[in-house]
């Protein structure tokens, strides 16, 4: 039977998509973003008629909220259902969608359309710090040249071109983008060390940039691209940056087809927007999984910090622990208070292990247990 997944509740008005908003980014009760404050019992749903929709108060703080808050739907007045159809849109285009797709869809301006796309792409950049690889793992180093340089001229070779660094972990299908200068070693070999684990067995081409890998990490294997050698076996072990090949072509049809015109300014954005997709699509399957993007949950770091730095003083906690949310969208920061109540916060996962760490090692916060992975 055909379902067409467009007509899904949290796409056709606002009381579906806040339910499907809060159902993912509260699995546990609502949490408020002014204090952190997370329990159920100190915070109310206002019900007035003249009421906006989803609007809480929290009983600690005093202050309203809803789940707009804190995320990249904070202060736009386009209806959430609106939002979460062009997310699912973005999410869904395997080479991307055009902005003008979106301004016709919608039925906007070509700025709201420029702001909601840009806005998005700035959610699903990757903030995890965590390095690539590890025991038994495998990433891809691979460069690409793409489009011209500002204020150049088009010329042989790459000089013109803007260049692109990609690793991809062959093991979780992950995959981070850089947008560097040039293709020495100056400009590789940092990103290389800086995201990927020394445990790791790394494969590349040729490229003499790449001739110092073997001593940095556990071992490094090349495909002579120049003798058109792509693969190759070593035992059972495949030797090939296919998948890096393979990411390149999905960019490159992309950029070419879909965003014809995207200025060196805006390169990263859109890399952002294809490692997003590249990642969840190896690790997810279908789009309703492909929905689950957590991601548009990104607090500033500086905002996060305050929030639950200021939380923890104020309560004069007595001692905490950090527990991983099962569902992973982000981690629960538990601590206790001198009283003995417990109380909850929820961290942005892309700054959590940061901000936790922070705060456990506070003077007046005592560590219970430690679990931060
Ligand atoms: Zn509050």
């Amino acid at each position: 039977m055909v379902n067409p997944v467009l007509s899904a509740p949290q796409f056709q008005d606002e009381e579906g998509a806040f339910a499907y908003v809060e159902s993912r980014l509260w699995p546990h009760g609502p949490a408020c973003p002014h204090c952190g404050n997370a329990n159920g019992k100190r915070i109310r749903k206002m019900a007035g008629k003249t009421t906006r929709r989803g609007l809480y108060k929290c009983y600690e703080c005093r202050k309203p909220f809803t789940v707009r808050m804190g995320t990249i739907f904070e202060s736009s007045h386009l209806p959430l259902h609106l939002w979460l159809q062009v997310i699912h849109l973005m999410c869904a285009s395997k080479k991307g969608i055009a902005t003008r797709q979106i301004q016709r869809m919608l039925v906007c301006s070509m700025k709201t359309a420029w702001f909601l796309t840009h806005r998005i792409r700035k959610a699903m950049r990757d903030g995890s710090l965590a390095p690539m690889g590890g025991v038994g793992g495998i990433v891809e180093s691979d460069e690409t040249f793409i489009g011209r340089k500002d204020g150049t001229i088009k010329r042989r070779g790459h000089g013109h071109k803007n260049a692109v660094l990609s690793l991809v972990d062959r093991k979780s299908g992950k995959v981070r983008s850089f947008y560097i200068d040039g293709t020495s070693a100056a400009d590789v070999m940092p990103i290389i060390r800086k995201n990927v684990a020394k445990e790791t067995a790394m494969m590349t081409d040729e490229g003499g940039h790449y001739s110092r890998l073997g001593s940095d990490f556990q071992s490094h294997e090349t495909v002579n691209h120049k003798a058109d050698e792509y693969v190759r076996y070593d035992g059972d072990r495949l030797i090939t940056t296919n998948t890096g090949e393979n990411y390149f072509s999905v960019f490159k049809r992309g950029m070419k087809g879909v965003y014809q015109h995207c200025s060196e300014k805006h390169l990263h954005r859109y890399l952002a927007e294809f490692d997003f997709r590249y990642s969840t699509a190896q690790e997810l399957h279908g789009l309703k999984a492909k929905l689950d993007f957590w991601s548009w949950q990104q607090l500033s770091h500086a905002q996060a910090k305050s929030n639950s730095l200021q939380a923890v003083v104020s309560h004069q906690l007595a001692g905490g622990e950090v527990l991983t949310d099962p569902l992973d969208t982000d981690v629960l920061l538990s601590l206790t208070a001198p009283t003995g109540e417990k109380i909850t916060y929820r961290l942005p996962k892309a700054e959590s292990r940061k901000i936790a760490e922070e705060i456990l090692s506070l003077p007046s916060v005592k560590t219970n247990s430690e679990d931060l992975n």
